[in-house]
């Protein structure tokens, strides 16, 4: 054996001097000679001072440090990990003493071997406490370079009701899983275990030995180490049911909030005596139809009703007697037109009507029907027969006017009928 290459065999070599200063327990640390390796790992060069606080970091760096020291003074051999805070990197290291006093310093590097060995203590350092009392599980699959699995039972007595010898591995969770989110889940765990860098969150319910459900928020990841050697899948289960029933109860509450606005809704669109549309209702189907018209050129009419000399029936027969009448005539309204013709109460005795896809000529007719029926209609009201009629102006959208025109037009027909007699009606042209 002539030459001896370390470079060749992945090495960091390094010729190192430790000085101690026993009386305050401080160390130096001199680097005589070292190769490449050795501070591509370290950062350290040659001929330089090393940072002794960031030689083998953490709480046990002065045992390392007089361990070294007691090395090179008492010329024993050794071997230990180091660490060099800034490369982060593990270096498994033979201590070698040589005769100037000095130390040869031989490192293989097995950083990946420690990243994994220090995920698979997560149980020492009191991870399952922390789990536990997050109200959670976890598991943790090394998937690469070989398979792994480590489950970490946590609060599964408390969330599930079964044993924690009965909860062996990730599968056993998985049986537990309610029937309609098991299969959601069980595309998530191989998405989980097969996709690099997948990362995903999910909610589902569990069953409880007793039957109970239990709803669980679960984190997973799979990630890869920065070198690429190893792979890992991650999850953590944490019992979100408090929360989730709390969540469940907000929207059911939302729902009925939603329901009573339709119903209020439905309630501020009618009024309430006749039964029939009320006035915002029928503004909003007007503006429907006008709409309509001048997208498809359906025409339609409206017919504007007043009930004549009401005022007449209120003082004669009393504020009762008159609403009753203006219900007999919404109901004669509802019996003698179409289900799409819209009837509504315009106001106190006055009723408006939309009849859809109905020209000039045919709701002349329809008016003439109704001024018949009510006019033939007898109202019985506690035994007293009442006689109303009404008077009715018609218009027709057949041309592009603007709301408050074909409004002003029926008002005006209603108006000229009323002046010259009442009991009629009258078309605007
Ligand atoms: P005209 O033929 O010119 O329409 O005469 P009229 O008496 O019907 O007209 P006017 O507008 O002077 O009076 C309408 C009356 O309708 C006055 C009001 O007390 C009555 N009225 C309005 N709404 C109601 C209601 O809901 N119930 C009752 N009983 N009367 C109402
Ligand atoms: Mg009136
Ligand atoms: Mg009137």
């Amino acid at each position: 054996m002539t030459s001896f290459n370390p470079d060749l065999f992945d090495l960091a070599v390094a010729e190192i001097s430790v000085k101690s200063e026993p009386s305050s327990g401080s160390f130096e640390l001199f680097i005589l000679e070292c190769n490449d390796l050795f501070t591509e790992l370290t950062t350290v060069k040659a001929h330089k001072d090393i940072d002794v606080a960031e030689f083998a970091f953490g709480r046990r760096r002065n045992k390392y440090l007089a361990e070294l020291y007691k090395f090179q003074t008492e010329k024993i051999r050794g071997e230990m990990v180091l660490r060099y805070k800034p490369m982060r990197k593990y270096l498994l290291t033979k201590i070698l003493p040589l005769e100037t006093g000095t130390l040869q310093l031989v490192c293989f590097n097995f950083t990946s071997f420690q990243r994994r060995l220090n995920s698979y203590s997560l149980q020492e350092i009191g991870y399952v406490q922390y789990i536990e009392n997050l109200h959670g599980l976890a598991f943790q699959r090394l998937l690469k370079p070989d398979r792994k699995e480590v489950f970490t039972a946590g609060a599964y007595e408390e969330i599930t009701g079964y044993t924690r010898e009965q909860a062996k591995d990730f599968k056993s969770w998985l049986e537990i899983i309610h029937p309609e989110d098991k299969t959601r889940i069980e595309e998530a765990a191989f998405l989980l275990y097969n996709e690099p860098s997948h990362k995903s969150e999910q909610e589902y319910r569990i069953i409880r030995k007793d039957g109970k459900i239990r709803w669980i928020h679960s984190y997973d990841c799979n990630f890869t180490s920065e070198d690429g050697n190893m792979q890992m899948a991650q999850g953590l289960m944490v019992d979100v049911t408090k929360q989730k029933l709390m969540e469940l109860k907000l929207i059911e509450a939302n729902a009925k909030i939603l329901e009573q606005n339709e119903r209020l809704e439905e309630m501020s669109m009618t009024d309430h005596m006749t039964g029939l549309s009320n006035r915002r209702a029928m503004q909003q189907v007007l503006e429907y139809l006008i709409d309509n018209y001048k997208r498809t050129g359906e025409v339609f009419s409206i017919l504007m009703i007043d009930l004549d000399n009401f005022k007449q029936v209120n003082d004669k027969y009393g504020h009762d007697a008159g609403d009753a009448v203006i219900c007999e005539v919404s109901r004669l309204l509802k019996k003698n037109l179409r289900k799409i013709d819209y009837k509504s109460r315009w106001g106190g005795e006055e009723f408006l009507v939309s009849l859809p896809r109905v020209d000039g000529e045919e709701a002349l007719k329809i008016g003439k029907k109704l001024l018949q029926a009510v006019r033939e209609t007898v109202i019985e009201h506690h035994k007293i027969d009442i006689h109303v009629t009404f008077s009715m102006g018609v218009t027709t959208y057949n041309r592009k006017i603007s709301f408050q025109t074909l409004l002003k037009e029926a008002d005006r027909a209603l108006y000229k009928a009323k002046e010259t007699g009442r009991n009629k009606i009258i078309q605007w042209n």
